[in-house]
């Protein structure tokens, strides 16, 4: 026998248990988005590889080592399965001048591709809601947004997840804080681990999100963006939390969020837990004013963010959700080739009319028929033998309540089954 294949390392089969408890999930977040007035849209999974690396920037985590890219054999273009949602939605309003005739609200949900280790919360192929608001200037959208996310938590019943915000300013205010940063940094080179060395001429700003312990002391030490902001970086700051505070939705500045992504000005933010380990972000996003321009549109402000379905599904399955199985209303056992003909016609008359019906295929003993309509959940059994075919009629039996079997009229079937089903949800 042939060894059987196996799914590639971090990339994950959602089998059907799981299956349901991300429909439940994705079913909410149609409705809370559809409540913001967001509208869907739908992106390619692989784009040229030059999207990516104009849009995230040539010296980030994802662009440097993370990407899933190749080239295509007929043509030779580069490719990338997509990393992110971000450059692809700009790309696609781009390309279908989507902002034509005002700001959009757009969202996607789908598997993105990352090359990373694979651990708890952290994934290859993984999956993320995204949300972006293009053409919107001021702080009324990124509020919104962040209100957004601590809806949703409540929608989810998710407790302990806080909000962390900061501001990452203008380009030239952040060039003036990076060039002293450089110096700062370049007069403690010694103290430097590799990665921070590496970084300190291509991305300084990286350095201040290192997670290694050893240049804590340093990275408090340095200078910091918040001093170098001009007025009108301030006002925006400023104007999203007045929201956030009249919403009463409590926040921690945190001056070392940068983010791992190039593309984002003014606000950032991100929403953390403690319960799921080292990968305590759920929903990371800010404001991306430049990137409609460097991908070659007419400047346009916007903002967004995106969320992890994995994450989030292990924090809401561990505070208590359960999986709430989809099981059909009714399963249809039968037995000879007469009675076959008539539970065909019943389970499409039931469907005609609503009722979610497993027609039992594959044969076999009433008996072991029984047994599986019982373990299908489904409401209640329909049986159809050699008598009741010659009568037109099905046998109708309760599988989770006491009641005789009784018999009903092939043509009353989905009545009799819609009205019973109507009297046991009141
Ligand atoms: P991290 O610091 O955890 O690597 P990131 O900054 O790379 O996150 P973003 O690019 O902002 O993440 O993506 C938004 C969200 O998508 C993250 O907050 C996280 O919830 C989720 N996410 C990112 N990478 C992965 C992954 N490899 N597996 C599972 N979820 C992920
Ligand atoms: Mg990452």
């Amino acid at each position: 026998m042939t060894q059987a294949l196996q799914a590639i390392r971090g990339m994950n089969d959602i089998l059907p248990d799981e299956a349901d408890l991300w429909e439940q999930f994705e079913e909410l977040i149609r409705l809370w988005l559809r409540a913001y007035g967001y509208r869907p849209i739908r992106m390619p999974l692989v784009e040229p590889t030059p999207l990516f690396s104009r849009a995230i920037g040539e010296v980030t985590d994802i662009v440097e080592k993370e990407m899933y890219s190749f080239e295509d054999s007929l043509n030779g273009e580069k490719l990338t399965l997509r990393p992110e949602g971000t450059a692809s939605c700009v790309r696609a309003v781009l390309q279908h001048n989507l902002l034509y005739d005002g700001p959009k609200r757009l969202w996607y949900m789908g598997p993105m591709f990352r090359h990373e280790r694979p651990q708890k919360g952290r994934y290859r192929q993984f999956h993320q809601v995204g949300v972006e608001a293009l053409g919107f200037a001021g702080p009324d959208v990124d509020a919104e947004q962040i209100l957004m996310g601590a809806r949703l938590w409540d929608d989810l019943g998710l407790e302990g997840i806080r909000l962390e915000l900061n501001t990452l300013g203008q380009a030239e205010e952040r060039a003036r804080h990076r060039a002293d940063l450089i110096t700062y940094f370049g007069q403690h080179e010694a103290r430097l681990d590799a990665d921070a060395k590496r970084r300190l001429h291509t991305n300084p700003l990286r350095i201040l999100d290192s997670k290694n312990p050893e240049m804590q002391s340093l990275v408090d030490g340095a200078p910091k963006l918040i001093e170098y902001l001009g007025a009108a970086s301030l006002a925006h700051f400023e104007g999203v939390q007045a929201i956030l505070k009249d919403a009463g939705i409590p926040y921690r500045i945190n001056p070392r969020l940068v983010r791992g992504l190039d593309y984002y000005n003014l606000t950032v933010f991100e929403w953390v837990t403690d319960q799921l380990g080292a990968q305590g972000t759920v929903c990371a996003g800010g404001r991306y004013d430049g990137l409609i321009e460097q991908l070659g549109g007419k400047p346009a402000p916007a903002c967004g963010f995106a969320m992890g379905v994995e994450r989030l599904l292990a924090l809401w399955h561990d505070q208590g959700n359960q999986i709430q199985r989809t099981v059909p209303e009714a399963y249809i056992v039968h037995q000879g080739e007469a009675a076959s003909r008539v539970a065909f016609r019943a389970a499409e008359l039931l469907r005609d009319a609503g009722i979610d019906t497993v027609l039992h295929c594959g044969g076999g003993s009433f008996k072991s028929q029984m047994k599986k309509a019982d373990a299908s959940g489904a409401v209640l059994a329909l049986i159809v033998g050699d008598e009741e075919a010659a009568a037109q009629e099905v046998g109708f039996k309760l599988l989770r309540e006491q009641g005789e079997q009784r018999r009903i009229a092939l043509d009353q079937v989905a009545t009799t089954v819609g009205e019973w089903l109507l009297g046991a949800e009141e």
